[in-house]
């Protein structure tokens, strides 16, 4: 096989043949080809695309080149959901132990942040102790205790897509829906799901902020999990403003235990009760899920799963040492709060990483006092901004130029799943 006809074949605009998929894979993962080739071939697939069974290979390629976990011992039904990212999503954290507490075993590979968007591996480390990097008898043993592990991608899941991330993260060949699709569902097919649920973000806080290009990711991502015998469906959801009221990883472990007691923002609810039930469907199991929250069964699975990683749920999180408010401009109805200047806004004040090394702060963020909806007065505070330096507030203040929209009106209400795809 010649590596640079490889190349040529897609940068002229046809389909890899099953074996040159599988050879260039394998040869990557294990350093036979050189990364300037592998680059010049993930710019021409950014290109030119993938045909839907051509991206079939590629994807089952890329699962193959670790292991898939069998986690038929745990003896209960799985289901799993992943996000695309968005400001203020901490969805996993109420939702993998809502959905143990139904019956329903979690086992949720997440990632850590980049850019403007949390992750789920960052909000957790705001909690003492708590570990992501568990081994795999770890997973199993906490999934069969717990009921649900959230866990940090290690060298034996997919290893060909953590050596193809890193290298379109360097060669602007992050955004390309093929990629994006087989790099996400390799992951999330290896770690051993029955089912899956995507929650694919669209608006200003998204990857994608646009719908049709975030409708064609879910639909390429629920037609490449269902081939690989993982039951997928997706919901769009909307990301114009942040999810519930917190940005920042501290601020979300706290809002996410006020919903896992019963409490919470409704639009928090509503998007994490509604994927729950996508899940549960998938499973087969028939319950309200959003009893869990009030019944205290899906706190104490959280507990359970913060315990067995290590971590105490008990303990206090960092607080900010420096607070600023964002106070109203004027009096009306708060019509926008846009997400991606919030998300930018957390992530200069401290709570995300430019680099992948960055150390987060535990305690950085904003938090949201008013929503979009609510009639406000002119000065009063809308925004809390949370830093471990006074020096961050001039930075984050800069990205919330026009992100708060005040005007006579209120806004029309807007839907927060947009659609179901499966
Ligand atoms: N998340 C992933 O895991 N992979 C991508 O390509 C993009 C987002």
């Amino acid at each position: 096989m010649d590596v640079i006809d490889v190349i040529r074949t897609k940068r002229d605009g046809g389909r890899l043949s099953d074996e040159q998929i599988r050879w260039f894979i394998d040869s990557y993962t294990n350093e036979r080809i050189a990364a300037e080739q592998a680059a010049a071939l993930l710019m021409a697939i950014v290109w030119r695309g993938m045909e839907p069974d051509e991206l079939n290979v590629w994807t089952d390629a890329m699962l193959s080149s670790g292991e898939r976990l069998d986690l038929s011992s745990i003896g209960l039904p799985t289901a799993d959901k992943h996000s695309t990212g968005g400001v203020g999503d901490k969805v996993s954290l109420i939702l993998a132990p809502m959905v143990a507490a139904c019956g329903v075993a979690v086992p949720m590979l997440s990632g850590r942040g980049l850019g403007h968007t949390g992750g789920t591996l960052d909000k957790l480390e705001a909690i003492p102790g708590w570990r992501a990097d568990l081994s795999t008898e770890e997973i199993y043993r906490v999934l069969a205790t717990a009921g649900c592990v959230i866990y940090a991608a290690g060298g034996s899941l997919a290893p060909a897509d953590k050596k193809l991330y890193a290298l379109r993260d360097v060669t602007g060949t992050v955004e390309s829906i093929p990629l994006i699709a087989s790099s996400i569902m390799s992951k999330k097919i290896a770690e051993g799901t029955d089912a899956l649920v995507l929650d694919v973000k669209v608006g200003s806080g998204a990857f994608l902020p646009d719908v049709a290009l975030a409708r064609e990711l879910a639909e390429t991502m629920v037609a490449l999990g269902n081939a690989h015998g993982v039951k997928t469906t997706a919901l769009l959801t909307d990301m114009e403003t942040p999810l519930g009221r917190a940005a920042g990883n501290g601020l979300e472990v706290t809002e996410s235990v006020e919903c896992l007691n019963g409490g919470g923002p409704p639009d928090l609810l509503e998007v994490t009760i509604a994927l729950a039930q996508e899940m549960l469907s998938l499973a087969g199991v028939r319950v309200d899920p959003g009893a869990t929250l009030t019944d205290g069964s899906a706190l104490a699975k959280y507990r359970e799963m913060i315990r067995a990683q290590g971590g105490d749920p008990d303990a206090q999180l960092p607080q900010a040492p420096e607070r600023k408010p964002v106070s109203a401009s004027t009096s009306g109805y708060l019509r926008g709060l846009d997400a991606r200047a919030i998300g930018i806004a957390t992530w200069r004040l401290g709570a995300g990483r430019s680099q992948k090394e960055d150390p987060v702060s535990a305690s950085a963020g904003v938090m949201c006092l008013a929503k979009p909806g609510d009639a406000v007065e002119e000065g009063q505070p809308l925004l809390e901004l949370h830093a471990d330096e006074p020096g961050r507030f001039d930075r984050a203040a800069t990205a919330l130029e026009g992100a708060i929209d005040i005007g006579p009106e209120p806004p029309e209400p807007r839907p927060l799943v947009l659609e179901r795809i499966g």
